[in-house]
């Protein structure tokens, strides 16, 4: 039955309601946080099927996160039921990746094409630098990968970089850039940019298709308008169309919704300036406004208000609740980490204790991915249940990547980046010289490496030893073995346990008397636990007959091994990974849960109780943007989205000092504290007595004194002069740890290690230890040294 109009409208504002139901022109809907812009979507969405009957199939809707995707169907599936499966409802990339499938052909490109992270991305950029003759300490691998990644951002191509290259710098990049599309084209993938200005390109060069594209979507919709850059926009105005074409197809309706203040992926080319612009691309736009927040209480509102009112250069916009004042923002200064950690957690304790809050409805947040671990440690500690979204980095860890790099191999040998990855792993007698010879011999015959490789069974390439030769064949045989477990048809997770089985991969770790092994064949069961999960998910969605609500050639086989690897590859950091789950809380959805992530990862999110932690000049605001205004408004824009994610209490804290790379470090309170109203905030403790600090006197903020007036910076600095310089080191003048070469040694951060090297002596002594798949580090041997030779 179809929902009644009234059912829609009812619960929306004037605007919201004038958002959902303007019909014809773009529209714009800028606002800040919490005043409904996604709900607007979303509704609208229902809107356009309901009362407009616009068939599931003509819409469009592009959201940043996969998470937020799965809302936004469930939401619209919850208005209109099944019929929402037709509509494509993803991230930029994701949508991407569909259009390409099924256009491969025509930029000459195989359908089983691979998607190349970041990792997958230096790895390759690695190998192209090192073969042109680049000097790695002056053109590091990741410089290069970075200003390769802006190139593409602006839709500027190899040759066009080559062209436009000025200076010493853009010379080499746009060199190594050629070689690295080159050899990206020759193992058929596509890197993360790739995904979104081959598309564009197709698009731009193939009309029939943009017609084809255009024909099928007449409703286009994103989210999050304020963090798409230069390729994503003009990827939008493909899709639209700005004005009749020849067959007559008008541009699509166009939506879009973002806030300028929550514009956080500067560092991806995210530029404001498609929400400036708006009317200036899109003819007769209209816009609508949102004023009404009913997310937050006031307070939290007025603290989002006044820290955001720092920016330069912002449109001014007051956002009002009429949810009353609520609770004062808890402030809480700890005296390191741990201290923090421990506030934190007998806090949500106390909370749940006292029935004011659940632990789902509990977020922590902090800067960097690598804050997480204290939590954790004391989270395990105390037994309370809790879960890290995104930065788990799962995906990102050696034996899971190793499993992943053989499966992409399977469905597509010619991904070079994979089959190098995996060629001797474990180790089979294929050393780096054997692995050299294949790769020269690859290049001068122009064939792939995989053909390289049964070139060498052949016995075609002389300069090859017989040993590397038989140990080459051996591998090929296992390859084509595993091959024919794909053909027969097996799930993904059997072809799993088969290359687990048959590479002795497995057998190699249970093996091992290293404790971390234990935990990465804990991994490899939680991959195949996945990619069960995965199977049985898709038999769902495809229902009993197997068939999928609207066959699309845009999207791979539900269930097969493309289709989970393309699940894989387009994992973003908003999608939860079930690895921490203990399995004791039943299927453990959500089961009162605390979350933990980075403030990238929330935006768009919210929840009762927001902890924001690590509040520290150096820290937050991160340290690179302490001396650059850019860069430090960007800051501020996450300080914004942080405090805008509470709903009812906000907490913020710092630590006196804090551990970097094994030293204790002091730093000074975050220039945030200070511009959060002194009013708002009560603070539970202040700097403890014992501290060069020079605020640990009676009531009030930390820095009360100081707030008013204090425009960024100036007299804030001076009271932060009190206490110890920024980056200070606090440790002492003993040597806490004796170390020899060949000691074992496990590192709080980076596990169990084995010392290579000493060098120095008294506060001067350092330790290089090799901590496996860690990397070798090289750490001080002064302070308090988080590390315990065994
Ligand atoms: P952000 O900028 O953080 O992405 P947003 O503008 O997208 O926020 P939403 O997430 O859509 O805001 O809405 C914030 C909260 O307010 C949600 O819980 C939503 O359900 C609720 N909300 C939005 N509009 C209304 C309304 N008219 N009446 C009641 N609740 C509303
Ligand atoms: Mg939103």
């Amino acid at each position: 039955a179809k929902p009644r109009h009234a059912d829609l409208l009812d619960d929306l504002n004037p605007a919201q309601r004038e958002a959902v139901t303007h019909a014809g022109s773009p529209l714009l809907v800028v606002a800040g946080a919490g005043s409904g812009k996604t709900r607007v979507l979303t509704r609208r969405i229902a809107y356009l099927l309901a009362e407009r009957d616009v068939h599931p199939g003509q819409i469009m809707a592009i959201t940043f996160t996969n998470k937020a995707a799965a809302e936004m169907r469930e939401r619209v599936s919850d208005l209109v039921g099944r019929r929402a499966n037709a509509m494509w409802v993803s991230t930029f990339h994701s949508m991407c990746v569909r259009i390409l499938r099924r256009e491969a052909k025509t930029l000459e490109m195989s359908s089983s094409f691979s998607i190349y992270d970041s990792d997958d991305t230096k790895r390759l950029i690695t190998l192209v630098a090192r073969d042109l003759d680049i000097d790695p300490k002056k053109y590091a691998a990741r410089t290069l990968a970075v200003n390769i990644s802006n190139l593409k951002n602006e839709l500027i191509g190899p040759e066009t970089a080559v062209a436009d290259a000025g200076n010493d710098l853009e010379r080499r990049v746009a060199e190594v850039y050629v070689e690295y599309q080159r050899r990206l084209n020759q193992a058929n993938a596509f890197d993360f940019d790739d995904l979104i200005m081959r598309t564009v390109e197709l698009l731009q060069t193939f009309p029939d298709v943009a017609e084809y594209y255009r024909r099928r979507f007449r409703h286009v919709l994103v989210d999050e308008y304020q963090d798409t850059n230069h390729a994503q926009y003009t990827l939008v105005r493909e899709l639209v169309g700005t004005e009749e074409n020849e067959a007559g197809i008008g541009p699509a309706e166009l939506c879009v919704v973002g806030d300028a203040d929550q514009s956080i992926y500067a560092f991806r080319g995210a530029t404001i300036r498609n929400i400036e612009e708006f009317e200036r691309d899109f003819p007769n736009a209209r816009t609508v406004l949102l004023e009404q927040n009913y997310r937050s209480t006031q307070t939290i509102l007025n603290a989002a208000n006044a820290v955001i009112a720092r920016n330069p250069n912002r449109r001014a916009k007051r956002l009002w609740t009429d949810a009353g004042d609520g609770e004062k923002i808890v402030g809480y200064v700890a005296d390191n980490e741990h201290d923090e950690a421990a506030f934190v957690a007998g806090e949500i304790d106390a909370l749940a204790d006292k029935g004011e809050a659940d632990y789902s409805d509990v977020a922590v947040f902090y800067r960097t991915n690598n804050q997480s671990r204290v939590f954790e440690e004391i989270f395990i500690r105390l037994g309370l249940p809790y879960k890290v979204v995104g930065g788990v980095r799962f995906y990102e860890r050696r034996e899971v990547r190793d499993m992943l790099a053989y499966l992409r191999v399977l469905a597509n040998p010619e991904d070079t980046v994979s089959l190098r990855r995996v060629l001797n792993v474990p180790k089979r007698g294929i050393g780096d010289r054997a692995e050299a010879v294949i790769a020269t011999y690859a290049e001068r015959e122009r064939i792939s490496f995989a053909q390289a490789l049964r070139g060498a069974v052949n016995g075609e390439i002389p300069l090859l030893n017989p040993r590397s030769a038989k140990a080459i064949t051996g591998f090929v045989e296992l390859m084509d073995e595993l091959g024919e477990v794909v053909e027969s048809g097996a799930e993904v997770a059997d072809v799993l346990e088969a290359v687990l089985e048959r590479t002795g991969y497995r057998a190699e770790l249970e093996e091992s008397d290293d404790p971390q092994d234990a935990s990465r064949v804990e991994n490899l069961t939680e991959l195949v636990t996945v990619a069960r999960e995965f199977t049985e998910f898709t038999a769902e969605v495809a229902g009993p007959d197997g068939e999928l609500p609207e066959a699309d050639p845009g999207v791979p086989e539900p269930g097969s091994l493309p289709a989970f690897l393309e699940r894989v590859s387009l994992v973003a950091d908003a999608d939860s990974i079930p690895a921490a789950d203990g399995g004791e809380d039943g299927d453990g959805h959500d089961a009162g849960v605390v979350t933990l992530m980075t403030v990238h990862t929330a935006k768009g999110l919210e929840y009762p109780v927001v902890f924001g932690t690590g509040w520290e000049d150096g820290i937050f605001p991160h340290m690179r943007a302490l001396g650059d205004p850019t860069e430090l408004a960007e800051e501020r824009r996450l300080a914004y989205v942080a405090i805008t994610r509470a709903r009812k209490r906000l907490y913020v804290s710092r630590s006196m000092v804090r551990s970097a790379w094994g030293q204790p470090q002091m730093n000074p309170a975050s220039r945030f504290l200070d511009e959060l109203p002194a009013e708002l905030v009560d603070w539970r403790r202040l700097a403890p007595s014992s501290s060069s600090g020079g605020f640990g006197s009676s009531g009030g903020s930390p820095r009360a004194a100081t707030t008013w007036g204090s425009r960024g910076g100036g007299s804030s600095s001076s009271s932060r002069a009190a206490s110890t310089s920024p980056f200070g080191k606090a440790w002492k003048d003993t040597v806490a740890l004796k170390l020899d070469v060949g000691d074992r040694v496990s590192h709080d951060k980076y596990g169990l290690g084995t010392v290579v090297a000493c060098d120095g002596a008294g506060p001067r002594a350092t330790a290089t230890i090799d901590f496996g798949a860690a990397g070798k580090v090289r750490l001080m041997l002064i302070g308090s040294v988080p590390m315990v030779k065994l």
